[in-house]
This record gives C-alpha cells, structure tokens and sequence, in this order.
C-alpha cells in the first residue's frame, strides 16, 4: 500500500468517488514506462493478421497476455473467443471487448511493419490479409488496459470479464459467444465496452455518443429467376438479366419514396452474378445485398418492399418465382443512455474537454450491439487515429485520408493505443468503486 499524505487521505475521505485514485501512479505515467512494450505488441499484430474465424495465433497470444495479468483464462468460447476473468473483491463487473480479425485485403501502406501475410478466403481463394480496420489498436488497448488493471488492484474493487471476440468483420463472433455461454459461464456483465479506431479523427480525440451510433446491418441474397435460351432468340426465353436490371433499379424507390424521409435507410446491390457468355441467356441472376437501418419496423420494411418488388416483377414477365434469403443480420448499435452519461465526465476528467467530442450515428455496423442482449447496457466509443500533420497534408492537398478497409489506412500507433487505453482505464475505474482499506 503506497503512503499518502495525511492530508489528502482526509480529503479523500471527505469526497466521495474516486479522489483516493487520484494520489496513485497515473496511466499517463504507466504509460510512458510501458509504450515501447505496447508498441512491440502492436507491429507483432500488425504483422501477423489473421482473418475471421482463423485467428489462431491471435487468439493465442490473447490468452497468454490475460494470464500475465492474473486473469482466469478460458479459450475456444464461440470457437476462437478468449475470456479472461479479473476477480478483485466486491462489486460491479465491467466487460472489456475487443475483436480479434483482419480482413482479406493486400496492404499498400509502405509501411516497415507492414503485412505480408497471405491467407484463404471462405472461397478458397488465396488473398492478402491486413488488419485495415485497426482491430490491432483495439488489442493493444485492450492488453493494456488489462496490465494496468492488473498490476494496480489496489485501485479499484469488483470483476472485469476481458473478452478477445473473433470474426467481427464478418459479424459471427460475438454470436458465437454468447450461444456458447458467455453470459451464463462467466459473470454477466453490469456494463459493456468497446472501442473503435476512427481513420478521420486526430490521434487524442475520443468520440461518444447516447443511444443510435451504428445501424443493423442485414446481408440478403436474392435469386431472379428467368428461363434461358439463345440470346438470339430473346422472344423464347424470359432474360433474368434484364429482370435483375429492372429490380435494381425499382429497389432505389423503397427508400427514396415508401420510408418517412426522416428515418436513415440504406439499400446496395454489392455483387451481381449472371451468364458466362456473350449469346447465352442464362437462367438466373444471384444479388448479394446490404440493408442499414436503425430502427427495426424500417429494417422490415426494406426486406418486404424489396420481396414485393421481385415478386411481382417475376409476374409481370412470365418468370419463375424469385428467392429472398436473409442470410445475416447484427441489431443497430445501440449506446445505454445512462452509461454513457456515467462515462462521458469520466473521459473528460481524463483526457480534456476539448478532447471528447459528440459524434453522429453512421451507417456503418458492429456485432458489438448483440451484447446488449439480456438487458447488459452498452458503450462503444471511438478513437482518433491520425496525426494532426497528416490531416492538415490530406487537406493541404485536397485529399481524403484512406478510410477504414483501405489498403493505404495506417493508424498513428503510439497515440492511437495511449489514448484507447486511458479512454477505457477511466472508464472501468469510473464504472467500479474504489478499494476500501478494509
Ligand atoms: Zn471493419
Ligand atoms: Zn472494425
């Protein structure tokens, strides 16, 4: 136990909260000590991507760090997931997330440490990997989130729940934990936090905001079906190409002429496959499709107009029935109105006024907003990643940085992860009560 001044323990005595914290190592200090470390992590991530549902290594170094930290480490929770429990006395549980997967994209960032893995995609196709959404941010933050909490359990009272998620980018991990018992073999959590890397906010910033931040997000597949022939002779076939013309199209007015124009909807054709030759009329068009939407009546909405549509665009021309799959769908991401009122001083208090910022929702999604399930309220904050020069070069040069996904998206590392893991220290500290001396 660190000795303090007389003065300050009455002082903390006298105020409630967490003054008796404020005498301790900060994590700013902690920080500097330790950033060589964190930044050794990150590059090893970094080179090393692993994509959805492969995160084998990954995982594994996950379950090493958190058994450094004194956490009780359980691996293969939702096939790859690792969940690691921090038991230190009475009080609430926080669960930290982070994800685990890259994506299948070659990196072109020109970077030292820059990937040159290579892995196979769910077709069997060999393909670049590179984490290109900055989920090796979110792990390093994550690890050292954990050391600290780790090594100052004088600090704070109660259980934090680590969970390291695997496939987020192809929303499946987070499903998968908790159908494999991550809210009925661990302790359910009081409260659940994540964070995400912003590739247009400056390194220092993070961003908050209550209630709508991401939308659902619901993966369709649509099969037009016609009758094939000789291209020739269209008068002897009904061309599903033609169809699938006509329907992508008409999908347009669902939201620009049946939604209330105050509800954001999102409707994208993302892949359309059909024929293999120049005089071929082939007998079906595949559309793979993305719906967003924030409320779930609008989500509903966008699946009938869109069944509607094929449907009696099929009997309009004579065609077979169509087929309307809905192949995946993630709940909007809903941030607790209370929680992030709790946490938003905290992050002030923190990091700065000037330096939480209120954001607005996008249409972007996450399977983060699946642990809401059984009523767990949740935060997902965001964290600038890009250097204040490089905005102003971006700008001065009329430019936009590379989003998240690009090949050419690299976070500032250092400040990136420093500013993730105060944003998050502050977060579980603010959200579990001090040690009591007794
Ligand atoms: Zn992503
Ligand atoms: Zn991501």
């Amino acid at each position: 136990m660190p000795r303090r001044p007389l003065a300050l323990l009455l002082l903390a005595l006298l105020i409630p909260g967490r003054s008796l914290a404020d005498d301790a190592p900060s994590v700013k200090d902690w920080l500097a000590d330790n950033q060589k470390a964190l930044l050794g992590l990150y590059t090893e991530l970094h080179e090393h991507p692993e994509l959805s549902f492969q995160e084998i290594k990954t995982s594994e170094r996950m379950a090493d760090e958190l058994k450094k930290v004194g956490a009780e480490v359980t691996t293969k929770v939702g096939r790859l997931g690792v969940v690691g429990v921090l038991k230190n006395g009475e009080g609430p549980t926080v669960l930290v997330r982070t994800d685990m997967d890259a994506l299948p994209v070659t990196e072109e960032t020109g970077l030292p440490y820059a990937s040159k893995a290579k892995g196979v995609d769910p077709r069997g196709d060999e393909v670049g990997v590179m984490h290109a959404c900055g989920h090796d941010i979110h792990m390093t933050t994550f690890v050292g989130t954990a050391r600290w909490l780790g090594e100052n359990k004088d600090q704070w009272s109660g259980t934090v729940v680590f969970i390291a998620q695997p496939a987020e980018e192809t929303i499946g991990g987070a499903r998968a934990m908790l159908d494999d018992g991550l809210y009925s073999r661990f302790p359910k959590p009081d409260f659940a936090l994540a964070l995400h890397c912003r590739a247009d906010g400056e390194v220092g910033d993070v961003y908050i905001r209550p209630g709508p931040l991401l939308a659902s997000s619901t993966s369709l597949d649509v099969v037009i079906r016609g009758r094939g022939g000789h291209g020739a002779m269209p008068s002897l076939t009904v061309d599903p190409i033609v169809l699938a013309a006509l329907a992508i199209l008409d999908f347009q007015t669902i939201v620009s002429r049946e939604i209330l124009p105050s509800e954001p909807a999102v409707v994208t054709v993302g892949s359309i496959q059909g024929g293999n030759k120049h005089n071929i009329i082939p007998n079906e068009v595949k559309l793979q499709m993305t719906l967003r939407a924030y409320s779930e009546p609008v989500r509903l909405q966008l699946i009938e107009g869109i069944e509607r549509r094929v449907k009696a665009l099929a009997e309009a021309h004579k065609a077979p029935a169509p087929s309307v799959e809905v192949r995946e769908h993630t709940p909007a991401t809903i941030n607790d109105p209370d929680l992030t009122a709790r946490v938003e001083p905290l992050l002030k208090k923190a990091l700065g006024d000037d330096r939480v910022i209120n954001v607005d929702p996008v249409m972007g999604s996450e399977d983060f907003a699946l642990y809401a399930q059984d009523g767990v309220p949740i935060l997902m904050l965001w964290i600038g990643t890009i250097s204040p020069e490089r905005i102003k070069q971006a700008e001065a040069a009329g430019e936009t940085l590379p989003g998240l996904h690009s090949s050419r998206y690299h976070p500032d590392p250092v400040p990136s992860f420093s500013t993730g893991i105060r944003a998050m220290t502050a977060a579980v500290m603010g959200l579990l009560p001090p040690k009591s001396d007794h």
